[in-house]
């Protein structure tokens, strides 16, 4: 399967009158996200920062010729009024059904010296953030006649954790939390869920690379190695249209008893140790 190779489903609800909100959708995981929903026809709506990240997720569908339209919208999910301006964007374009909420950021330092500046801002963006989304559109999901979903990336970092991370791990096992809380509420009308990888080839992983062999002493490739796939039981990390895939099944009627449960695809990081 190639970084372009959407999975495509048969669902009555994937057409262009439903809106997919993506956060993060300059980048990465997003912007797989995007353009997975874009390839099984959905009106994707894409906030991010990242305005030039933005065009190129555009392009990108324009140029894979996917059904699906993209708009996106440059939003800081940090600003309260930026994440509902987004929400307002996404029930211009149509019916919002689905809410992924992707974006994410990293920060690498022990705990001594953690900067409270780093922790609001992780925090801010992927709990808070995903939290004002949910809020903002579960009564949109409520009143449409079809059972729509919210999508929350968490991460095997949700599960157990690695050491230098703790604004990281606190937020995704927050996350899982926030998916609980939505499924508690849904009463049948909408689902939740969240999806849970190990590393996944994206510039956030790439860009930390350098910092952690800094923190732990040791070589960029004993980072990929013995860190990143020290513990899976894999020799390659996942690509970003792979998790995209697993945002669009849970979205998806194959997905309709699937509420409140992280779908964790981690080559068995989390279940096994060497
Ligand atoms: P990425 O850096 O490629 O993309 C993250 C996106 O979030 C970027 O486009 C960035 O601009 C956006 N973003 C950051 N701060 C923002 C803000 N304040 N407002 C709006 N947008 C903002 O990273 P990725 O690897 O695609 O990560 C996406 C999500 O997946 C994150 O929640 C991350 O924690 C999670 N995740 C990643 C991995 C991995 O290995 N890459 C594994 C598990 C979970």
């Amino acid at each position: 399967m190639g970084p372009d190779d959407p999975l495509l489903l048969d669902d009555d609800r994937f057409h262009g009158g439903n809106v997919c909100l993506v956060t993060g959708a300059a980048s990465g995981i997003g912007r797989a996200v995007a353009l997975v929903a874009a390839a099984n026809g959905l009106t994707v709506v894409g906030g991010d920062v990242d305005e030039s990240g933005l065009a190129e997720t555009s392009e990108r569908v324009d140029g894979l010729g996917f059904p699906g339209q993209f708009h996106g919208v440059v939003a800081d999910l940090a600003e309260q009024d930026d994440v509902e301006r987004l929400a307002e964007r996404a029930r211009e374009a149509g019916t919002i059904t689905y809410l992924a909420n992707v974006a994410g950021l990293q920060h690498v330092a022990p705990i001594e010296s953690f900067p409270t500046e780093q922790f609001d801002r992780l925090h801010d963006v992927m709990v808070r953030a995903p939290f004002l989304l949910s809020r903002a559109v579960v009564p949109d999901l409520r009143a449409a006649d079809h059972c729509g979903a919210i999508a929350n990336m968490a991460s095997v970092h949700g599960h157990y954790v690695t050491s230098d991370k703790v604004a990281y791990n606190v937020a995704k096992f927050g996350v899982r939390g926030l998916t609980n809380s939505l499924a508690a509420e849904s009463d049948g009308d909408f689902r939740a869920f969240s999806v849970s990888t190990g590393y996944v080839k994206t510039p956030l992983v790439v860009d930390q690379i350098p910092e952690t062999a800094r923190q732990r002493g040791i070589s960029v490739d004993e980072v990929v190695e013995d860190v990143m796939l020290g513990q899976a039981r894999a020799t390659e990390l996942m690509e970003p249209v792979e998790v995209a895939n697993q945002f669009l099944y849970g979205f998806s009627e194959h997905a309709a008893h699937l509420n409140g449960t992280d779908l964790r695809h981690d080559d068995g990081m989390v279940d096994t140790y060497e």
